[in-house]
């Protein structure tokens, strides 16, 4: 008989296959024969070599198919791959007459401890040792790697949990789907499936532990749902995929209203992406990941060139291009960035080009107004991250007209692009009247306005029930600017993943948002949904979530 467990979806496809459970941490052998301390030594020195080449070769794969914010998770792990206390503390284990493998697990067992017990990010980095040990320990006792990127065609795979490291080798032509117990929409395997379009659901809990190898299950990303011998018709309905109808034209709701949905980006092959999938235009291109995967900053001309080429691959439509926004969880290596014991409430965004990176930011302002110079120039857009007063954007603007003033002294092509902010914090919410009469728009970013109007990480499962930008706070927050912004006759839009979250679009409409940007892969469905929509409707049922006070009341009128 049927049965069904119902998680978080991940991706809007569906599909049905063979399950495959990956338990990599049951695998591995405990320890192995200690040889001569020299020659111990000598193995871990060989192993920790191997596991930087693999990890690179992760990092730039995950780059090229996924988007450099997700590949800086690797940047991580080589840091703890040569973390110095950790290879002392290893070094010690092996003079203690231990094989390097036991010495390796002894070696991480107390920093694994030390992050599990704290909050947020910091219990995620936990993930990453293990993640580094395991690797470590799989390469000292040649034990084989389970690899993932050549799992029998058909395969759904189902796992715990889904490491960076794991999910940059799924390859979306064997693997089906995946299921997880942990995760939310927000974690490294739920993005990885929607920019690769592997149907998936996390955070299904503890109800698919016990789904045996060899099961044959349908797992629904629309539904959330993990069903487990399907019924006859459920399996064909989702064998028979999905005929995805792109829609290039723009949208607008049945009764006129015009929506703008375009892709979020940081790579060559997002933005070939959002073509493919209808994008209207670009509503938040990370230009981090120019910065990333190599040892220094790239010129002002590569930033031209790359800001230039995105603008032609829409030349009738908008690209917003946000400044570079590193910090919190967004390192860079070769830039200057102390630790911080509070990361997402530290340097990042715009507090970093305002200082320490002034010298970037001026340049990155050049390459843009350049740009907004070239051939499709004027659909470009700027908007800057994290800004939490007024003050900052005065200055960031401060810094626009000066650069304006050089590159008109010194007889380069220019143009002003219209600029905007970025709403991810309370204080920008409570300022937004001021900044509206500064810009010409507003991008609302709800993974970080969520965290930061919850009190809540975003990276922590244990408290991910908070991190729900459906909370009647976050959605009286983005109201609130919506109204602020059109009262000021800026243009309102939302790039955070709630924007192509297709559940809750019915509700964006109806708060009255202009534009939303999201993952390609979503595109075709909030097109389709946009044009089935009444925004008449859509405001009723927006206007009740607004009086609502709790996330079940609004839950309940969304499955109204
Ligand atoms: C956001 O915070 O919602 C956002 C889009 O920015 P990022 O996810 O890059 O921090
Ligand atoms: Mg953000």
């Amino acid at each position: 008989m049927s049965r069904t467990v119902t998680g978080t979806g991940a991706t809007p496809l569906s599909d049905v296959g063979t399950v495959r459970w990956y338990r990599p941490d049951e695998s591995l052998p405990e320890t192995t024969d200690a040889g001569t301390p020299e020659e111990e030594r000598a193995n871990f020195e060989d192993a920790k070599e191997t596991a930087r080449e693999e990890i690179e070769a992760e990092r730039e794969r995950t780059r090229d198919l996924v988007g450099e914010d997700e590949a800086g998770v690797f940047d991580a792990h080589l840091q703890f791959l040569a973390d110095p206390q950790i290879e002392a503390s290893v070094e010690d284990g092996i003079d203690d007459g231990l094989a390097a493998t036991a010495a390796v697990r002894e070696a991480f067992a107390d920093p694994i401890t030390q992050f599990e017990s704290m909050d947020g990010m910091m219990a995620e980095r936990a993930d990453d040792l293990r993640d580094v040990r395991n690797r470590l320990v799989r390469i000292l006792t040649g034990s084989e790697r389970i690899d993932l990127s050549a799992l029998p065609a058909g395969t759904i795979l189902l796992a715990e949990r889904l490491t960076p490291s794991d999910t940059a080798q799924l390859d979306p032509s064997r693997v089906s789907g995946f299921a997880t117990v942990e995760g939310g929409r927000t974690s490294h395997a739920a993005i990885f499936a929607r920019s690769l379009g592997i149907p998936a659901v996390v955070g299904a809990g503890a109800g698919i532990e016990d789904i045996q190898e060899g099961t044959e299950v349908v797992i629904d990303g629309n539904a959330g749902e993990v069903i487990v011998d399907p019924d006859e018709a459920v399996r064909a309905d989702a064998a028979s995929g999905r005929d995805v109808e792109i829609h290039t034209d723009a949208v607008e709701t049945t009764d006129g209203v015009s929506i703008e949905v375009a892709a979020n980006v940081g790579t060559p092959a997002e933005i070939e992406s959002a073509v493919e999938h209808g994008a209207d235009g670009i509503g938040l291109f990370r230009t981090e990941f120019l910065f990333l995967n190599r040892g220094s900053p790239p010129s002002e001309d590569e930033q031209y060139e790359a800001i230039a080429e995105t603008l032609s691959a829409f030349p009738d439509g908008r690209v917003v291009v946000r400044t570079l926004d590193i910090g919190g969880d967004k390192p860079i290596p070769y830039l200057d960035q102390a630790p911080e014991e509070n990361p997402f409430l530290g340097e990042r965004g715009i507090r970093r080009s305002l200082d320490s990176d002034a010298d970037l930011f001026r340049t990155q302002l050049r390459a843009l107004m350049r740009a907004a110079a070239s051939e499709h120039g004027d659909g470009l857009s700027v908007m800057f991250p994290l800004v939490s007063t007024v003050d900052e954007l005065d200055r960031a603007l401060e810094a626009v007209d000066e650069v304006a003033a050089d590159l008109e002294e010194a007889d380069v092509e220019w143009a002003r692009p219209e600029f905007g902010v970025m709403i991810e914090t309370p204080s920008a919410v409570f300022m937004a009247e001021e900044l509206a009469t500064r810009v010409d728009f507003f991008s609302i970013g709800t993974n970080d306005l969520t965290q930061y109007v919850m009190a809540t990480s975003r990276e922590n499962d244990r408290i991910s029930y908070l991190h729900d930008p459906r909370h009647p706070a976050v959605l009286r927050a983005i109201h609130r600017i919506v109204q602020v912004g059109h009262e000021h006759d800026c243009w309102v839009g939302m790039c955070g993943e709630m924007a192509g979250d297709p559940s809750l679009l019915k509700l964006l409409v109806g708060l009255g948002l202009d534009e939303l940007s999201m993952s390609a892969i979503t595109i075709p469905d909030v097109k389709a949904g946009v044009a089935a929509t009444s925004q008449a409707d859509a405001a009723t049922l927006a206007s009740d979530a607004l009086a609502a006070t709790t996330i079940s009341d609004i839950t309940q009128l969304l499955n109204q």
